[in-house]
């Protein structure tokens, strides 16, 4: 959504749009980038890293660790590192934070002065829902993974997601949860993720303890700021 509509707002304008090919999401999310193409009527530029054949899993074994105080190191290997190296001076960069996020988008602004950036949701005032809502009326089926009722079409198994979310991961894609097990089992408790809270002893996600699975089943709504903002590209 924030591309389409950063498209209708500086049309005539260079814009690129950007993504990053992971191995490890959904095969439904290169689905999802085609139809967008389509709606866009443009080109999507794919970036894929090549040191670690843009494989997470890659990433932390060579790397040692899954998450750490800075961040995940899948995250700045696989898709911040390309974008830097792909991005111009005087690039204006578009974020597709949603009104939900504005603390993030101002925390962004607040350490990191110097760049750039934009974000169009936020200044429609939409939310995730809206977005959803308003791909669906595109007529756009939404990425499998929000489809299955996440939250994001992340890599499947994100190290970034709760204890809940990986509880899902494990029932939904079991596969995909033993590759991270056994990525864990070699590299040992660095790569844990998790930690006791009373105890502070960490364990791996061989070890979550029984609890509720949480996957975000809310159905997309819809407001008002949808149709204003449909209407700029209309
Ligand atoms: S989506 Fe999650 S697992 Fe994938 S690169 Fe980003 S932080 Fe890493």
């Amino acid at each position: 959504m924030a591309t389409k509509l950063a498209l209708a707002e500086y049309a005539g304008q260079d814009v690129q749009i950007i993504n990053a090919f992971l191995k490890n999401e959904h095969e439904d999310n290169r689905r999802f980038l085609a139809d967008c193409e389509r709606w866009f009527g443009r080109t999507i530029t794919v970036l894929r890293d090549q040191k670690f054949d843009a494989d997470i899993i890659q990433v932390f074994r060579r790397k040692q660790f899954m998450k750490g105080l800075a961040g995940a190191p899948c995250s700045r290997e696989l898709k911040r590192k390309l974008l830097d190296d792909w991005k111009q001076p005087g690039d204006v960069m578009v974020f597709g934070y949603t009104a939900e996020e504005q603390d993030r988008f101002e925390d962004f602004i607040e350490r990191n002065p110097d760049r750039a950036v934009i974000a169009p949701l936020i200044e429609k005032g939409l939310g995730k829902d809206d977005c959803k809502a308003m791909i669906q009326r595109a007529g756009i089926e939404l990425p499998l993974m929000y489809r299955k009722g996440y939250d994001n079409a992340n890599c499947i198994g994100c190290v970034k997601g709760g204890e809940g979310y990986f509880r899902a991961i494990r029932e939904d894609f079991p596969t995909e949860f033993e590759a991270l097990c056994q990525v864990q089992d070699e590299i040992g408790e660095g790569a844990y993720l998790f930690r006791n809270r009373k105890t502070g002893e960490r364990y791996s996600l061989r070890d979550i303890p029984d609890g509720p699975i949480r996957r975000n089943e809310a159905p997309p709504s819809c407001s008002f700021f949808c149709e204003m903002a449909e209407q700029e590209y209309a």
